[in-house]
């Protein structure tokens, strides 16, 4: 018999439903599925996970993927098998009947995908095992777990290479960490030195808005930027575990649901964040690093950071948990001074070697290069990962161009400054010395009779501030942590000093920026209602068959169907993310909604006013239920009215509270007449 390998992009799409590949995806799974060691750099939401699922499918075998986390392993089991691919998964969180169930299927040789947690490689009974398994290949996902300066590393991830080796067979490893240290300790771990193909690409993630704002009244701006955004799942990382309890709080008091999520709470409260996250919509976790990994809910509408990362690494990676099923996402970066004196302390007291700490400051000089910028923010941050692009048209510089000014001579009258203070003081003293502040310790110390005493009347100090946060930005000076925080020069600094180099700054960061443009909107106000009422079946189905909302279709594809109205399954099995055994599955319950047509035989009540402007309102009505079918918060229980109570509104058109109660009872109006009675009364 002619054996053919399973072609890679008919199952992409008879699978997955994908009608193409990311970029970087199809010769990563070329590479893969052709049995090479691969090392594969991908950023988070690039689609990694489908580099070795469609490999998987296409090799005999079954693949053995080994990832950190519980709750992820058990989502993409979900999400295979949903598609109609053998997978199972072997971790602590799984009941004795699920752990047969798995033994079985690889004992029948019918599993494709095993996943497996990093501990289970501890016991020799894995090992037994998998040797019998026909194991053709492992995947190891989230691969800078083997890096010991990594805050994510995972001793066990040490044992992957020793399997691999037992095993004899490819291993494919992924990450979205892109520097070239982790990627060495990688290779040097897991493929024992010997140099696997390496993909480093597709950094760009177009569909995720970028912006920087410095801090002033950050709660207030996080405040703001969530109340744009009201409804829409979102992420706030913070700095201290303090703060995000704090900040939990406010969200809260503002009429959001929100919940902290820190690495000090107890693990069952942490796992009841996650859980709650992964399948309520519009819920927003206020979060330490903590809440990384783990994170797979591709519908994140926004991520804002409340307090600078660390690294420009851990910049995207956070914010690249937005939107990763490619629907715009918004992202928003606070910072200021203190971050960066907080970011640099970090890295001076640590416990890594001098080569390392180098490293890491050059990574947080990356980031702050990128919150200084000019000019397009991706074009920046793409050319740090060595990618090059246009302006992007979707980041803060690019909508509104900064105000730039020559600031040679500021910088070094504040450069001149430092010196003369002897690299003493930090950037308060020196602001009273440059605008000629008399105050008690500039007495004291003589400061007044410096010649650069009052030079530097062209800015007050807000100006001043602006200009010492950026000179810390360019990294023209640094906090001394053996100094108490004292600023001093770096080697960047003497060119400038000297007059060989000139710098440009910007000068609106300090300005109030008006009120923030609404969050832009996912479909167009025309195709909004149709929208919402395939949201609202989506999370019925999704009730009903216990997963989380995404697991059925992500909004990325429920946005297309809205925006495109398949007219039937045909046109339904060409939207992105309708595979071969969803479009089974849920083509039909979808298409209804969007034709409407099983809509009105199954409703007498509804038919009875078709052709009429009832029948109009009547839709209307229906559609805002969907809405609110689990009250405002998305969070109360599910109601809705009979389709004879619709109809009598429709019909009778009510435009006070009491008729409306009436006719729906106390319960069903509390949650409806209001919006209802909007509808009615614009109908007039
Ligand atoms: P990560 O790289 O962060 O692990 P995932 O593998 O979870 O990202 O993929 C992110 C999202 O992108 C998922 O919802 C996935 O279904 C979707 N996706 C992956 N590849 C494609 C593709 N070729 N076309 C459309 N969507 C894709
Ligand atoms: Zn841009």
């Amino acid at each position: 018999m002619l054996e053919t390998r399973p072609d890679a992009s008919a199952l992409l799409s008879s699978v997955f439903g994908f009608d193409g590949f990311r970029p970087g995806q199809a010769d990563i799974v070329d590479a893969v599925a052709a049995g090479r060691n691969v090392l594969a750099i991908m950023p988070t939401g690039g689609g990694k996970s489908l580099c070795f699922q469609l490999p998987a499918i296409m090799r005999d075998g079954v693949t053995v993927v080994i990832s950190p986390l519980i709750a992820l392993m058990r989502d993409q089991v979900r999400g295979l098998r949903e598609a109609g691919v053998e997978a199972g998964a072997l971790t602590s969180g799984n009941t004795p009947e699920e752990t047969d169930a798995v033994w079985q299927a690889l004992e029948e040789r019918r599993l494709k995908l095993l996943y497996i947690a990093p501990e289970r490689l501890a016991s020799s009974g894995t090992e037994r095992m998998l040797n019998r398994a026909g194991v053709s290949l492992i995947a190891v996902d989230e691969a800078h777990c083997v890096s010991q300066w990594g805050h994510d590393f995972r001793p066990d991830y040490l044992k992957i290479g020793a399997l691999r080796r037992t095993l004899g067979v490819p291993l494919a490893a992924f990450t979205a960490t892109a520097d070239a240290e982790t990627r060495d300790e990688i290779v040097a771990r897991l493929f024992d030195g010997a140099a696997p193909e390496v993909f480093l690409r597709g950094f760009d993630r177009p569909n995720l808005s970028l912006a920087f704002e410095v801090k002033n009244q950050p709660r207030s701006q996080i405040l703001s930027y969530a109340a744009a955004r009201r409804g829409q799942s979102g992420i706030v990382y913070c700095g201290t575990r303090a703060k995000t309890e704090t900040l939990a709080r406010a969200l809260c008091d503002d009429g959001h649901s929100a919940c902290a999520y820190h690495g000090g709470m107890e693990a069952d409260d942490r796992r009841h964040v996650e859980h709650r996250f992964a399948t309520e919509d519009g819920l927003i976790v206020v979060a330490t690093v903590a809440f990384g990994m783990g994170v797979d809910k591709p519908d994140i509408r926004w991520v804002a950071q409340a307090d600078l990362p660390k690294s420009i690494e851990a910049y995207y990676q956070e914010i690249g948990r937005a939107g990763r099923d490619g629907a715009p996402a918004d992202t928003l970066t606070l910072y200021g001074p203190d971050d960066i004196r907080f970011r640099r302390s970090q890295i001076d007291e640590g416990l890594a070697p001098p080569e390392r700490k180098a490293a890491d400051h050059a990574r947080l000089n990356a980031l702050l290069g990128l919150a200084e910028a000019i000019s397009c923010r991706r074009q920046k941050l793409l050319g740090y990962f060595g990618e090059t692009a246009e302006p992007c048209g979707n980041c803060d510089l690019c909508a509104r161009a900064p105000e730039t000014f020559d600031a040679s001579t500021a910088v070094q009258k504040a450069l001149s400054a430092i010196l003369r203070t002897g690299e003493w003081f930090g950037a308060g003293h020196l602001i009273d010395v440059l605008t000629g502040t008399g105050t008690d310790k500039v007495i004291d110390r003589g400061h007044d009779r410096l010649p650069t005493f009052g030079v530097g009347t062209e800015f007050d100090r807000k100006g001043w501030q602006a200009v010492f946060r950026q000179m810390m930005g360019h990294d023209l000076v640094r906090p001394d942590p053996a100094r108490h925080g004292a600023l001093r020069l770096t080697e960047a600094a003497r060119p400038i000093l000297r007059g060989e180099a000139g710098i440009t700054l910007r000068k609106d960061t300090l300005a109030r920026g008006g009120r923030r443009p609404a969050a832009k909107a996912l479909v167009s106000e025309e195709d909004a209602p149709l929208l919402s009422a395939l949201k609202a079946k989506r999370r019925a189905l999704a009730e009903t068959a216990r997963v989380p909302a995404y697991v059925i279709f992500t909004d990325r594809t429920l946005i297309e169907m809205a925006e495109t109205k398949p007219q039937s399954l045909d046109e339904m099995a060409r939207i992105s993310g309708v595979g071969a055994t969803k479009l089974e599955r849920y083509g039909a319950a979808f298409l209804e909604i969007v034709t409407g047509e099983a809509e009105a035989p199954s409703h007498p009540a509804r038919r009875k006013l078709a052709g009429r402007e009832a029948g109009v309102l009547y839709d209307r009505l229906l559609s805002v239920q969907a809405d609110l079918a689990r009250g405002d918060s998305g969070l109360d229980k599910p109601l809705s009215c009979s389709s004879s109570q619709l109809a009598k509104l429709a019909d009778l058109r009510p435009t006070d509270r009491e008729t409306v109660e009436k006719l729906l009872g106390e319960r069903r109006a509390d949650r409806f007449a209001e919006a209802f009675l909007d509808v009615l009364r614009a109908a007039g």
